[in-house]
């Protein structure tokens, strides 16, 4: 193989048009021609990472194994390749300016003017090429965040215009995602707005050598010449990205178009392997065919965005396909549930999100309770765990005050705490326990049972623990505490002697289920609540 080649994903009219899925779905049909490929997401806002937004400014944080918080579209990458993603996988405009600026504070750039170009855009260069050293990819895929002539953006393009012409022709080539609106009252589709949004990357020097066409309706001949005449494409170029009813389907329809093929074309790579895609296939089709349905509730306080919990419902879209199930959530505000069983009705399942800050606790808390006390599936994420622990600390030990240091730090009984290297940070941006922890299990546990083995790594991202001090006083009234660092010895899960199905854990389970390896916790909780159901 020769050097690693760049393809380039840009978008145009619209935000929110699926950059991230179309890469993705890209990535998947060259994986299965047996290429090696990883993608990169580019965020032009000023935050170093996604970790200190609100969820509903950015859609959920994503944990990488290296303890990366990240953008949401890299657990759309995992999810699809079923390869790891890094530190490296996401960069900010933030990170951009705080590596030059440092670099200018040691003297670096020996007395010259620094400047967005060519300082700015060098670094940019700098960190999608990383990803292609040593020739570990084949094809390197960079998404650009935002949409083509915002003023953000501007210096991430003009960095792509001249690796583009850097790296030559045949290995780099831009893809531009853009919108044809669909005008009901001229029942006409409408290729202006990408007219104007190919010209403006024209302006910057970038004339994209592929077009994919999010609509709503089929675009015809008539409306693929068009756009191929005065976007200054090849026809075959024009690629159609039809809405689908899932997002597993996109890889699918983007094969019917040839994405795949003009790709390797334009890149000069060899395409006379047939795509391996059975057992992406296997699982598309058990997803269409689900004959029943569960009903899961989610309990959380971001609701109203059902992109802050993406990888949780993505996790459930695997177990459900793999069980035969379609897994109905229920979305159940943490602000509303006290002392209101009436919403719990119809369910199959509870699961208590992760989360941060004392709103809506107490709503957690009596979720927890009823899956409790009615016997009704359980799995509590991160804060989801911690809620079970001072619930049953509560209502069971009948420690009355038990609650988080986070949500009252001088609370008498802190049952959940922070750890003590947490104690003196002032600094809020990457500073929790992040990324890959080892956790072994009890053997015999319920635990150990789900996973088939009592040794497991998971992603985490929090701050609070279980208080060890508590633990034997857990243990004995019926909560055990089955899985534990085996270096610091902290508590990883607990679950239920007395309970057909009541699991905490505090890592992350839903940032490692992928198509190909759906996460057995998510499979086992499916189970369960199918169980519970009938
Ligand atoms: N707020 C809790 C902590 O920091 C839980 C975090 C989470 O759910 N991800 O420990």
């Amino acid at each position: 193989m020769a050097d690693t080649k760049y393809i380039f994903v840009t978008g145009g009219v619209s935000s929110s048009l699926g950059k991230g899925i179309i890469a993705a779905s890209l990535a998947k049909l060259l994986q299965a021609r047996g290429y090696k490929l990883t993608i990169q997401k580019l965020d032009p806002y000023i935050n170093i990472d996604p970790g200190t937004l609100n969820p509903y400014e950015h859609g959920e944080c994503f944990v990488t194994e290296d303890g990366a918080e990240t953008d949401l579209d890299l657990g759309h990458y995992e999810r699809f390749l079923n390869v790891n993603t890094s530190q490296a996988n996401n960069v900010t405009t933030g990170k951009i300016y705080q590596s030059v600026i440092d670099k200018e504070r040691r003297g670096d750039f020996l007395g010259k003017t620094v400047q967005v170009v060519p300082h700015i855009t060098n670094e940019i260069k700098e960190r999608i090429q990383i990803l292609g050293q040593d020739n570990k990819y084949d094809i390197v895929i960079t998404e650009i965040g935002g949409t083509v002539g915002d003023i953000e953006s501007l210096p991430y393009i003009e960095a792509v215009r001249q690796l583009k012409w850097e790296l030559g022709e045949h290995n780099a080539l831009v893809i531009h995602l853009t919108l044809i609106p669909y005008l009901s009252a001229a029942k006409e589709l409408k290729t202006k707005p990408t007219q104007h949004s190919v010209k403006t990357l024209m302006e910057s020097g970038i004339s994209p050598e592929i077009l994919v066409c999010r609509t709503e309706h089929e675009i015809n001949d008539d409306i693929r010449n068009k756009l191929a005449l005065f976007c200054n494409v090849k026809k075959e170029a024009v690629i159609q990205s039809i809405d689908a009813a899932s997002i597993y389907e996109v890889p699918g329809l983007m094969a019917e178009e040839g994405l795949d093929t003009i790709t390797l074309k334009k890149l000069n790579l060899k395409d006379d392997v047939v795509p391996d895609l059975e057992k992406w296939n296997f699982f598309v089709d058990k997803l269409k065919n689900a004959t029943e349905e569960i009903s899961i509730g989610l309990v959380g306080k971001y609701v109203d965005l059902q992109d802050s919990y993406k990888s949780i419902l993505e996790s459930f879209i695997h177990a459900g396909a793999y069980n035969d199930v379609k897994v109905n959530v229920v979305w159940i505000n943490s602000e509303d549930t006290e002392h209101n069983e009436t919403i719990y009705k119809n369910l199959d399942g509870l699961l208590v999100a992760p989360g941060f800050g004392e709103r809506g606790i107490e709503g957690k808390i009596a979720a927890v309770e009823f899956a409790r006390t009615h016997k009704v599936p359980f799995l509590g994420i991160c804060l989801g765990l911690q809620m079970a622990v001072i619930e049953f600390s509560r209502n069971v030990l009948k420690i009355a005050e038990a609650n988080s240091e986070e949500m009252d730090p001088n609370t008498p009984h802190p049952v959940i705490g922070l750890m003590k290297d947490q104690k003196d940070l002032k600094q809020m941006g990457g500073t929790m326990r992040l990324g890959a922890w080892d956790c072994k299990f009890e053997a015999g546990s319920k635990l150990s049972e789900i996973y088939g083995t009592t040794e497991i790594s998971e992603r985490h991202r929090h701050r609070y623990e279980v208080n060890n001090e508590y633990v034997e006083d857990l243990e004995k009234n019926g909560m055990l505490c089955s899985g534990r660092n085996p270096k610091t010895g902290l508590v990883e899960t607990i679950e239920l002697k007395d309970h057909p199905w009541f699991v905490g854990v505090q890592y992350h389970p839903e940032y490692k289920s992928t198509v190909a390896t759906p996460h057995p916790l998510f499979l086992s909780f499916v189970e369960a609540a199918k169980k519970f159901r009938k």
